[in-house]
């Protein structure tokens, strides 16, 4: 069981955004942004590599949802989802991360020379 699993069951708090039946967004715990939110489902899936179709659905709705009650429909947002140790996955339940409330700079979210990796 992740952390994530603790705090859909109310075992650890979180400071909610939004929650329906299927979804949770919390704040982040360590926000890399003015707005960082953690969206993630309630069933366990461990990242987006092992989500089907019909959750992303209903994880897209939701994700705009999000986005539009915190005002980030207008001026726009960034979505991230990490995947696997590569990708910097650290919580093994799969979660989007909605960046906002600022022009993010792109740069500063990779520590590598993409030159190098590719
Ligand atoms: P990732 O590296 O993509 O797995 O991201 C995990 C994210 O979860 C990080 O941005 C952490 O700051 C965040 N996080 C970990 N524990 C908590 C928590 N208890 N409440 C809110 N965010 C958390």
């Amino acid at each position: 069981m992740t952390i994530f699993t603790k705090i859909i069951n109310g075992e650890i708090p979180c400071n909610k955004v939004l929650e329906n039946d299927d979804f949770l967004a919390f704040h982040d715990i360590n926000p890399k942004a003015p707005i960082h939110i953690l969206i993630i489902p309630k069933v366990e899936v461990e990242n987006f590599q092992q989500v089907t179709p019909e959750i992303m659905s209903g994880m897209t709705t939701f994700i705009q949802e999000v986005a539009k009650l915190l005002g980030l429909d207008k001026n726009g947002y960034r979505l991230i989802t990490n995947n696997g140790s590569d990708g910097g996955q650290e919580v093994m339940h799969l979660h989007f991360h909605l960046l906002g409330g600022a022009k993010l700079n792109w740069n500063h979210l990779s520590d590598s020379d993409s030159k190098n990796y590719i």
